[in-house]
């Protein structure tokens, strides 16, 4: 994983996804050489640069220019332009224009959730995955009822990880916000 300080970072972009959630959102999604992926909502480009280190080819998507911008900053910065396509717009609109693929990753909707899963199953290929990082809780919500509607069978995890600091007296753990992961297979 790329360490969170190996980022460049812009002000009021989201992202990147803490390195030990970016880690649990590649197992889950078990992408491999072979995949495609969409990555709707890159933001800082946290969970882009991990799918293009182990994917195919990689279309990220984000409607904020900013967005796209940090992202094409930090896919040069670690060398991983060549397989990645960056998309300015809203998802439920770029989904109908990008060829079929294989993994689709929400990092972001903006009220657009249902939308975007639903598009998204319909360009899916066999066995392709739908996942979504949510951190308010009716996106939780919205995103268990939107894959359960299309009869998917929904996994869920919810990730509360805290990092150690090291001060004077010894080592003290920080919590972080919790993400919760959930994803469901075609
Ligand atoms: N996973 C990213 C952080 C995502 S932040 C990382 O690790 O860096 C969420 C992003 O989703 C924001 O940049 C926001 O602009 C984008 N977004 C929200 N709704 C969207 C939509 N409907 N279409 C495209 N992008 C959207």
């Amino acid at each position: 994983m790329i360490p969170d300080q190996d980022f460049i970072k812009k002000q009021d972009i989201p992202g990147p996804t803490k390195e030990e959630v970016r880690c649990l959102v590649m197992c889950k999604s078990q992408v491999s050489s072979k995949d495609v992926v969409v990555d709707a909502g890159c933001g800082t480009g946290g969970l882009t640069l991990e799918f293009a280190r182990r994917a195919k080819k990689v279309y990220a998507i984000d409607k904020n220019p900013d967005a796209i911008k940090v992202t094409r900053l930090n896919l040069q910065k670690h060398h991983l332009e060549g397989n990645v396509h960056l998309i300015e717009g809203n998802a439920p609109q770029i989904l109908n224009e990008i060829p079929d693929f294989d993994i689709l990753m929400i990092g972001g909707s903006s009220g657009e959730l249902p939308s975007i899963i639903e598009k998204g199953y319909q360009k899916l290929k066999d066995n392709g995955r739908i996942m979504v990082t949510a951190i308010l809780l009716e996106t939780r919500v919205e995103a268990v009822k939107a894959m359960s509607d299309l009869g998917l069978v929904v996994d869920v995890i919810d990730v509360s990880i805290s990092k150690g600091r090291i001060i004077e007296r010894g080592t003290m753990l920080e919590a972080r916000n919790p993400v919760t992961i959930i994803s469901a297979h075609r």
